[in-house]
């Protein structure tokens, strides 16, 4: 039997930085985390353990992130929650009190409903070291591999097979395009163009109908009647929440997850819940949200950590930030893209401006950065933005993300003060933030 104020579950992207933050708000209080794996891999880094990290190893969590803040970290898996008695017993027989309970179980991968997807060597996206592992002996010796899915983490595993292997990638996506759930066509356009140069081969608009061969997959057969080899076969089609442990508790969950207020609070006072196990609502339209994404984990967790014994902050929504990378160019998006605004029925106007992210375009490092960003035309506020080009792109986006929530008009946007440098930035004349949100106000006025 063990006692302590604060017990999380989960000790990934929301785990973590749940119990740093109950640490940081309320620094008396005992604080236990509970997750399953002995070591934890960097969900975001999976893709990059194939190409350009090259072990599971290499892409751990530290545990000394936990134990350096002072929070006791238990290896084992809760089995159940005990609402009225206020504990959760766990695998190895253990008791554990709680005062107050953060639950961020996360998410597990998708099941689809296609014929042959249980045979050897297909593989589901799972965050377990073993697993990656053996994945990673197959791909090695692999010749033709088929990636079932064209989104972020799709296209991220084809570019990391392609690096310093001589086999053949395939992409099946649903979708007309690779990244189309998020991006606008022209951005999914120069991505597959990119994917293309780096030998992936991409085929758009179909379905996969069955998986192929006896005990092992040796080929996928497509909606269009096509049949292509594949020893491996990786679905990357997206996760569903772990919420089996929050159901058996008795605590209301949806689809989406647990269902949580704006404290990220569940229906029991004493149980707050963040990460990928919880249900989402859109910061633009306050509808269901599907996104799941460590940065959104990683905010809800500071949110639920110091709310729970004082209501301090407000989760005000998903906006959806990320970045890819495919060879050397990066996309990133934040918001809405021009399309789903205006299925949500803003009445929107696009500015977009490209330029040199260095100045001169002689510095090291120059590459073309392209930013199209999207505004209410009413309120003349900034609802998304796209990038495409060097790794600054990741940091922009997040800029950009910072101007969606805090609501900044095009207006404001073209009169912000922004620092640039030659090795750095774009030049201030040219910095293509300040020039998209300048072309769009053109178009009202
Ligand atoms: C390949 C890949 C790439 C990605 N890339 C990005 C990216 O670039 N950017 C981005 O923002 N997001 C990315 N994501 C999404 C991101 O990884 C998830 O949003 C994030 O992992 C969610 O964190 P979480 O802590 O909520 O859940 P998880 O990472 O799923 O962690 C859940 C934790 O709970 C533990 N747990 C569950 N049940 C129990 C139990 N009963 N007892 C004890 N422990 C339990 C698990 O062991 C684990 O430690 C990526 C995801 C994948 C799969």
């Amino acid at each position: 039997m063990k006692k302590a104020d604060i017990v999380i579950i989960g000790g990934s992207a929301a785990g973590i930085p749940a119990a740093i933050t109950c640490r940081r708000h309320y620094p008396d209080k005992k604080v236990i985390l509970i997750r399953k794996e002995k070591q934890v891999q960097i969900p975001c880094g999976i893709p990059y353990i194939y190409g350009t990290v090259h072990t599971p190893e290499k892409n751990m969590i530290p545990d000394d992130v936990i134990t350096k803040n002072g929070i006791e970290l238990l290896i084992d898996d809760v089995m159940n929650i005990n609402r009225e008695k206020k504990n959760v017993v766990t695998e190895n027989g253990d008791t554990i009190y709680y005062d107050k309970l953060i639950l961020s179980t996360g998410s597990l991968p998708f099941d689809l409903p296609v014929r042959g997807l249980d045979k050897e060597n297909v593989y589901k996206i799972k965050k377990d070291s073993v697993y990656l592992n053996g994945l990673l002996e197959k791909i090695n010796i692999a010749k033709d591999i088929v990636i079932l899915g064209g989104g972020f983490i799709g296209v991220e595993f084809a570019d990391e097979f392609k690096k310093n292997r001589d086999i053949n990638v395939t992409i099946v996506e649903l979708l007309p395009h690779c990244l189309m759930l998020a991006f606008e066509e022209e951005f999914c356009l120069e991505a597959e163009r990119v994917l293309e140069e780096r030998g992936i081969k991409v085929l758009t608009g179909v379905k996969l109908e069955e998986v192929l061969g006896d005990k092992k997959v040796n080929g996928v057969k497509l909606s269009d009647g096509r049949e292509i080899k594949a020893d491996i076969l990786i679905a990357a089609i997206g996760v569903k929440p772990n919420i089996e442990l929050a159901k058996n508790a008795g605590l209301k969950v949806d689809s989406g997850g647990i269902i949580v207020d704006s404290s990220m609070m569940t229906s029991d006072e004493n149980i707050f819940a963040c990460g990928d196990c919880t249900s989402k609502r859109s910061f633009f339209t306050n509808k269901p949200s599907g996104l799941k994404l460590a940065s959104i984990a990683t905010m809800e967790a500071r949110i639920a950590g110091a709310n729970l014994y004082n209501k301090k902050r407000e989760n005000q929504g998903v906006v959806g930030v990320f970045s890819t990378v495919i060879g050397n160019k990066a996309f990133a998006i934040a918001g809405l893209s021009e399309k789903p605004a205006k299925e949500n029925g803003y009445d929107v106007v696009v500015g977009q401006a490209e330029s040199p992210n260095r100045h001169p375009t002689g510095m090291p490092g120059m590459t073309k950065m392209k930013v199209k960003l999207v505004f209410n035309k009413m309120t003349g506020e900034i609802i998304g933005g796209q990038v495409r080009g060097g790794d600054s792109a990741g940091e922009l986006i997040n800029t950009i993300s910072a101007c969606i929530q805090k609501r900044m008009t095009a207006d404001d946007i073209a009169t912000f003060q922004l620092g640039t440098h030659p090795a750095v930035t774009a030049s201030p004349i040219a910095y293509q933030l300040v020039n998209a949100a300048e072309i769009a106000l053109t178009k009202v006025r």
